[in-house]
């Protein structure tokens, strides 16, 4: 059985909270203004979604006057249906994953019914401008990476932004089959342009980073890439790609990503020479 719980909101910024909910340790954001609060992200099912939802109330003082998924994964969309009676805002590409394979096996894993999942009310392509109750909130999409639709809320008066899934301090990104390694790196260039030195940012998982964590992780994910590149070509073939490479993260995640790597490189008709005069 799924371990489902929420930590306490703990606060980053003035009027701003995190809270992190197992079993996946995502990070809830809490924003508060004078008359009601924004949840960001919804944990990973119905239950899990109210559990939060009170808890946000109680800690804010104030209604929940709008909640924002960050991406359609299931940590961050499978609470939804605990918000059906005020706006639900995410990118306009996440109604699209509720009836895929992809988040039926997401669902099916946690023991959530694939018909207690609810779509956002309220989806933009580019940017949206949220009012919390009297206090003004962003949220951009900055282009693919971690998915085709992950959304960053930007709280200005407070210098925070919540990144999603785009930034993790807990450990390396997660490279999962949707994401978009080529253009990831951009995206985190997004971001990294409305910070200041004082900005915080409150990555998908892990503790609040800086902004040169920031852009050390955008490096990263940026090297992993280009590595990738290079070796394709090099005309290294894929299973020999680890050990001829020098990678910006640890073996088990960089393994993890490399078939991954060489498709997405594939598609871009990028492929090693050695492979292309076996064919
Ligand atoms: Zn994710």
């Amino acid at each position: 059985m799924m371990q489902f719980s929420v930590g306490e909101f703990m606060p980053v910024a003035d009027g701003a909270f995190v809270a992190v909910a197992e079993p996946d340790g995502v990070n809830i954001g809490l924003v508060v203004g004078p008359s009601g609060c924004l949840v960001i992200d919804t944990g990973s099912s119905p239950e899990q979604g109210l559990q939060i939802r009170r808890e946000a109330e109680r800690v804010a003082g104030a209604p929940v006057v709008g909640v924002l998924v960050t991406h359609w994964h299931h940590d961050h969309l499978f609470g939804l249906a605990a918000f059906t009676d005020v706006p639900s805002y995410a990118h306009e590409t996440v109604p699209s994953w509720l009836g895929r394979p992809e988040c039926s096996r997401a669902a099916d894993e946690l023991g959530v019914a694939v018909d207690a999942l609810m779509a956002p009310t309220d989806t933009f392509a580019l940017a949206k401008v949220i009012d919390v109750g009297g206090r003004r909130v962003e949220a951009i999409h900055f282009g693919r990476g971690h998915t085709d639709g992950d959304v960053v809320v930007v709280v200005p008066d407070a210098s925070l932004i919540f990144t999603g899934d785009l930034l993790e301090s807990v450990g390396p990104p997660d490279f999962g089959e949707d994401c978009h390694l080529r253009e990831w790196p951009s995206a985190v260039d997004g971001i990294l342009g409305l910070v200041a030195e004082e900005t915080v940012l409150v990555p998908g998982h892990g503790a609040p980073m800086d902004r040169l964590a920031g852009f050390t992780q955008r490096a990263e994910i940026s090297g992993l890439y280009g590595q990738a590149e290079f070796l394709v070509a090099q005309g290294v073939r894929l299973e020999d790609a680890y050990e001829a490479g020098e990678w910006p993260f640890d073996e088990a995640t960089v393994r993890g990503a490399l078939p991954l790597l060489y498709a997405q490189l594939a598609a871009e008709g990028k492929v090693p020479r050695t492979q292309l005069r076996l064919a």
